[in-house]
């Protein structure tokens, strides 16, 4: 099918026109004026549809619709909360190739990976309905008589998720299914690089909300700029928690702004992800994990490998594997099926993949394999580069920054002390790998004298997390914890109760407070 075509089918669909609002309260589209803003497609640089940005209006009106779907939505027993979100889970599933097919036309990831991506929505719905019934508090012992202590979780109220362009929709599930169980609403920000997407779920979502009869307000979009609605959502007191996803700069903003009102931010930014290659590593397993770490979503995952350190015993043998499997990626169309690389998001991205190699060169690495931008074609778009290996000294500069382009920057080391060392040299700390066969050097690798990093694994890549564990990172990657194990936590406002049932008032620490009878009158 021409490309004109598919889109237009795959845009219907989806129930998107040609211009769509910006912003949504549950299953009510605003009528939002602001501003023109056109989406992309990085497939072939050409404007698939266009969105209405929200006004500072519209986001008084999404805000305050998610305040008072608040009151409503927290009282709903957590089970039925999970109703809810089995429902938007069979949705999901349904639209499982549509929904794909809009985020490979907008954001430029291949098929597979896309159709990934909307499992993973599937997965955490699912890692959401068993939690609905598992929101667990401990009980403690008194240590007074005839007294209870126990804990519980109750509702933290509306909540704001700022997502990043690469997971245009995965990003924003793990955040909102799990606030939904939580008993909070939320207020959706996604990246303007990537509204299409988000409009799309919304558009599902509200549905299912409108079926049940549920309030607007309980699960919300809104897309705009920086000023009118990113600026004014991290401001605004009502919203007790801002999860926040992208770069490490946006994150210190972010982080600074919510923390000077007191809120509670969740973030989730920049990595800059390592992985060592020690001389017992099976070096076919290794290469090829680290083919789909460093060149997956087109280097455009916040867990893609960007540094490789790897023993000099192994160094030559592993480096040539890897550059023969670097020219035998096909770069092209992402809806084709022997595509294994996309284009990038936009050809700005292309431009600061360029900036970096010349930088790259100019503080002494080389280019080992690829870097060029492809021209022809649908490579007309300036968007699809090929992926690149640098051969590179632990010392450069740049290697200190996240570069969000499939550059792979590859190192030698001698001792496994010194590969930790150039490992967690970095300021960023989201994912790590060691490969190896060594039960010694993985232990070391997980222990406290290993990574730095909140993500940790042996004989896998960096990327490609799966849901049930916390996801996040430490240092300059911000802190947060998200998707699984008691990722909910931070959705939810922990209260501890204390019960007498005794008739006296003992006090704790064994206080004895003046000489009053302890016994109450009644
Ligand atoms: P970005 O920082 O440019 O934008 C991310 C989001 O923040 C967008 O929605 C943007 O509009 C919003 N934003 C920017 N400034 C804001 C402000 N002052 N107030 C409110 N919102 C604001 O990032 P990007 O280019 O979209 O995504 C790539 C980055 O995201 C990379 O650094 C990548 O590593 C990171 N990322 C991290 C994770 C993670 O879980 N750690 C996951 C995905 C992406």
């Amino acid at each position: 099918m021409p490309m004109t075509e598919k889109r237009r089918e795959i845009l219907e669909t989806l129930d998107l026109g040609g211009l769509n609002p910006g912003a949504c309260a549950g299953s009510r589209w605003l009528a939002c004026r602001e501003r023109v803003i056109p989406s992309i497609s990085p497939v072939d640089g050409r404007v698939l549809a266009e969105v209405c940005t929200a006004s500072e209006s519209d986001y008084e009106e999404v805000a305050r619709s998610a305040l008072e779907a608040f009151s409503t939505w927290r009282l709903v027993p957590a089970p039925g909360r999970g109703e809810i979100v089995r429902q938007i889970r069979s949705r999901l599933r349904l639209s499982k190739q549509e929904l794909a097919q809009i985020i490979t036309l907008e954001n430029g990831k291949i098929l597979a990976e896309a159709e990934g991506e909307v499992q993973e929505m599937i997965d955490i719905c699912d890692f959401a309905i068993g939690l609905s019934r598992m929101l667990y508090g401990y009980t403690m012992p008194s240590e007074r008589p005839g007294h209870r202590l126990y804990e519980q979780y109750l509702p933290l109220g509306p909540i704001g998720v700022i997502t990043a362009f690469n997971f245009p929709m995965a990003v924003w599930a793990w955040n909102a299914m799990i606030a939904l169980v939580a008993g909070d609403t939320v207020v959706w920000k996604p990246s303007s690089k990537v509204p299409l997407c988000a409009l799309a779920v919304t558009r599902i979502t509200g549905e299912v909300l409108q079926e049940n009869g549920l309030p607007d307000g309980i699960l919300n979009v809104i897309i705009g700029d920086g000023e009118t609605v990113g600026e004014r959502l991290i401001a605004d007191p009502r919203m007790r928690l801002v999860s926040a996803t992208g770069s490490v700069a946006m994150g210190r903003r972010v982080g600074r702004v919510v923390m000077e009102r007191l809120g509670r931010p969740l973030l989730e930014l920049g990595g800059n992800n390592g992985v060592i290659v020690t001389p017992s590593a099976d070096l076919g397993l290794a290469t090829r994990a680290i083919l789909f770490g460093a060149v997956g979503t087109a280097g455009q995952r916040c867990t893609t490998i960007r540094r490789l350190i790897i023993h000099e015993s192994v160094y030559d043998v592993t480096l040539d594997r890897l550059a023969r499997a670097y020219g035998q990626v096909r770069v092209g169309n992402p809806f084709e099926k022997k595509t294994v690389m996309g284009p990038l998001i936009d050809c700005e991205a292309v431009a600061a993949m360029q900036a970096a190699l010349e930088t790259i060169r100019q503080q002494g690495g080389r280019v080992r394999f690829g870097g060029e931008v492809l021209r022809g074609g649908l490579f007309d778009a300036g968007t699809y580069v090929k992926p690149c290996i640098v051969e590179t000294d632990p010392g450069l500069p740049i290697m200190q920054q996240e570069t969000f382009a499939p550059i792979l920057h590859v190192m030698r080391y001698r001792r496994l002390e010194e590969a930790i060392e150039i490992h967690n040299g970095v300021p960023q700390g989201l994912s790590s790998s060691i490969f190896t066969s060594d039960l010694r050097e993985a232990e070391l690798f997980l222990s406290a004298a290993g990574s730095d990093c909140g993500i940790a694994n042996v004989n896998l890549s960096t990327s490609g997390a799966e849901i049930g564990g916390a996801f996040g990172g430490e240092k300059d990657t911000g802190g947060g914890r998200e998707a699984g194990s008691d990722a909910w936590k931070a959705y939810m406002r922990r209260q501890t109760n204390t019960i007498n049932w005794s008739g006296e008032m003992p006090l704790a620490q064994g206080i004895e407070f003046g000489d009053f009878s302890s016994r109450s009158e009644g």
